[in-house]
């Protein structure tokens, strides 16, 4: 779906566009496959309406893709994937699924003090004609600021998402809680004051469920940690085969499938992660299911299939 104005977050709030805005969705016909130039796609899995939604993007450096390894070895690795500038470009992909009368949101995005180019959720959501009070569950991947801080507004420091029941897996809201900013490295330091204050700000809407707990009928929990300690992906049933929400499982479109083992730095257990990783590539690539990946480009979707040792991205779009 496509609306004709890119309104920024602070037009809506200011007033009117807000109404345009909800005339100009209001008609627009839900079909199988939308692709969205306004970072918003849709497509149907059996009953359900899953909606991606763009929150932007990330610059990260080609050093982080492996801890292990120089800037010019990785960049030689990357060969076509990669780019002059020394970066590479992660997508931030946060899948909203409506079951019924259940409207759920997967991961939050950044919200908007973390990096210019992502937090753009709300005003997605506004393009989409969602109203972030209709949302009635927010699942929480793990604790990381690109998919946890957008839980707030940063205009008045509020729940962006006042009417949802927030979920977060059981150990990795544990680990949040109790981890003392003081002890760790002063490089991440930032982010865990950040998940501790995004945390106390939802409050009581905030609860803890198994690592492979179904949140819905048909949606559950998958975990995979080692990226955080209690990072899940979550697995939705639905169609022929089935989709599967990878959260930082995965994280670039060739490294995490020719090169599995490689350990990027933001893996807190890259022994963990990798085991992790294989394990839900080779699910996925077993049952024939789709990949919703969080960091891939937007809209992030498509398969994966076995190349040996190692597998190979078949994107959706491609
Ligand atoms: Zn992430």
């Amino acid at each position: 779906m496509r609306v004709c104005s890119h309104p920024t977050r602070r037009e809506i709030m200011a007033g009117s566009l807000a109404a345009a805005l909800a005339t100009s969705v209001a008609g627009v016909p839900s079909i199988a496959h939308a692709a969205g130039g306004d970072g918003v796609h849709k497509l149907a899995l059996g009953d359900l309406q899953i909606t991606i939604l763009s929150d932007g993007v990330l610059n990260v450096p080609t050093r982080l893709l492996n801890r292990d390894m120089n800037s010019a070895t990785i960049e030689a690795a990357l060969g076509e994937a990669g780019s002059a500038s020394g970066q590479v470009q992660y997508g931030v992909n946060i899948v909203l699924v409506r079951s019924g009368s259940e409207l759920v949101l997967i991961d939050a995005g950044a919200g908007g003090t973390w990096e210019p180019t992502a937090g753009k959720l709300a005003d997605r959501l506004a393009t989409a004609g969602i109203d972030p009070g209709t949302i009635t569950k927010v699942v929480i991947t793990h604790g990381h600021p690109d998919h946890l801080w957008g839980l707030v507004d940063e205009f008045d420091d509020s729940p962006r998402f006042a009417n949802a029941q927030h979920i977060m897996p059981a150990p990795e809201l544990d680990y949040w809680r109790k981890v003392s900013v003081e002890t760790l490295p002063e490089r991440t330091q930032g982010v865990a004051a950040g998940a501790k204050r995004v945390i106390a700000t939802v409050g009581e809407r905030l609860a803890a469920a198994a690592p492979d707990a179904e949140i819905l009928p048909g949606i559950a929990f998958l975990a995979t940690p080692g990226h955080t300690p209690g990072h899940c992906s979550v697995r939705i049933s639905g169609g022929a085969h089935g989709l599967i929400v990878t959260a930082d499982t995965l994280f670039h479109p060739h490294v995490s499938f020719a090169y599995p083992e490689w350990q990027p730095a933001a893996d807190m257990d890259g022994a963990q992660a990798v085991a992790s990783r294989r394990r839900l590539l080779d699910m996925a690539a077993a049952d024939g299911l789709q990949l919703a990946s969080y960091h891939l480009p937007f809209p992030g979707l498509g398969r994966v299939e076995r190349r040996g040792a190692a597998y190979r991205w078949l994107s959706a779009r491609a």
